[in-house]
């Protein structure tokens, strides 16, 4: 008898889109691929289930937690449809497992085999009772044996692991991420993947009021959520010309207002250039003056372009623990500047008008600064798939 140990997948939220099912597992197929690379697999699947085989299930289970598409994840062990060698499988797993009190759960997906779920149940648990000193409960077991017998051969496998849910990365095409080296953006950037947006960063910078120190924070960053793609790259705009020209014509307090309407303007544009369908940003209602409701009008009327904000209404220690969760807090929270927190006004406007920042903005030409800003964009495309510390 061959007993082989396996990686089952159940699909995530994708199985209710009848239409695009197809698509989408095919997307996740590729996905896995992608960050399998290294690994040497064999990949099956149907409409409702995918099969990993591989030598190293351990490691290729750990990288699979990563991947958005994914409801489950169970380490599966396939022997032949026999009811002898099933028995003999079942206690040799169980065998190795801590348990008082068990439950067999069986699934006859093949209708051929002669022998019904609840007589299947029952057999194998009482051959489990002759040889391990336990007991059966059906209700609140201590451990779960699942048992599905197909055509391809049964699947036994114990708990079933929960994984991360959501829609393949890239199912919706490429968002672009305002990312900051704040708590904020990189959150917003792990659900807007989980929705199966993609993504490309965008990072403005100001040297020398900004630090290397404070680029290489937003890198890593990136980095770290790039775990959950593979294809991140960060776009970084040079951008202290245009802040400089912002500081010298604009009233103190209306600083930071001119200054996100330009941030906006300038991811827009790339927007268009690169065919990127939405902006995603970081931004909170509420948190600080840019992010009043008037303040976000007042700053997103220079652009059609969507903009999606995933933590738009949650509360900071909502995102907190989002962070904590992917581990971008410990990153987000170094001490490095970012080109909003330098030359803070005393008291920036919480009710900014559009009249007012168009008559501001019309004492310099800031089209040719933005021009500038995006012909000498930095891409930075050699991210780490497994989260390299670059600092
Ligand atoms: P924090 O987590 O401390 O709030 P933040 O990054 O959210 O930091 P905010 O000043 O609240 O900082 O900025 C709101 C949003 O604007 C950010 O989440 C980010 O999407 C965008 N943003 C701010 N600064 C930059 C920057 N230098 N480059 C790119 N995007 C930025
Ligand atoms: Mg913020």
């Amino acid at each position: 008898m061959s007993v082989e140990k396996l990686i089952l997948i159940k699909y995530g939220e994708l199985t209710t889109k009848k239409g695009n099912r197809n698509t989408f597992i095919k997307l996740l197929v590729n996905n896995i691929k992608n960050v399998l690379k290294d690994y040497d697999i064999k990949i099956s699947y149907d409409r409702c289930r995918m099969y990993i085989e591989t030598n190293s299930v351990d490691q290729v289970k750990e990288k699979l937690k990563y991947i958005f598409g994914i409801h489950s994840i169970v380490v599966a062990y396939k022997v032949n449809n026999n009811t002898d060698d099933i028995k003999e499988t079942v206690l040799n797993i169980v065998k190795n497992v801590n348990f008082n009190t068990f439950k067999v759960e069986t699934k006859r997906a093949l209708k051929s085999f002669e022998i019904h779920s609840m007589d299947f149940n029952r057999l194998i648990a009482t051959h489990i009772l002759q040889n391990i000193k336990c007991g059966v409960d059906v209700h609140n077991p201590d451990l779960m044996i699942k048992i599905e017998i197909r055509k391809e051969g049964t699947f036994i496998y114990l708990n079933e692991e929960q994984a991360l849910g959501g829609y393949p990365v890239g199912v919706q095409g490429t968002g672009l991420l305002m990312l900051s080296g704040g708590i904020d953006s990189p959150v917003a950037g792990y659900l807007a993947l989980k929705r199966g947006v993609d993504l490309e960063c965008l990072y403005f910078e100001s040297p020398p009021h900004t630090s290397i120190q404070a680029k290489n924070k937003v890198i890593e960053l990136a980095n770290i959520i790039n775990k959950y793609s593979g294809n991140i790259k960060v776009n970084v705009v040079p951008f202290t010309k245009l802040q400089e020209a912002i500081y010298k014509n604009v009233p103190d307090n209306y600083v930071i207002t001119i200054m996100r309407r330009m941030m906006y303007r300038i991811a827009a544009n790339l927007c268009q250039k690169k065919n990127f369908k939405v902006i995603i940003n970081g931004e909170s209602i509420g948190q600080v003056a840019s992010q009043t409701l008037t303040s976000m009008n007042t700053i997103n009327s220079v652009t059609n372009m969507p903009v999606i904000r995933p933590v738009a209404c949650m509360d900071k220690l909502e995102i907190i623990d989002i962070a904590n969760k992917i581990e971008t807090y410990e990153t987000s929270i170094l001490p490095y500047e970012d080109c909003c927190t330098i030359f803070l006004p005393k008291h920036p406007v919480i009710n900014p008008t559009t009249d007012k920042c168009e008559q501001y903005e019309k004492r310099f030409d800031y089209q040719s600064l933005i021009d500038e800003c995006i012909n000498n964009i930095e891409t930075i495309t050699n991210l780490n798939k497994n989260g390299s510390n670059l600092l």
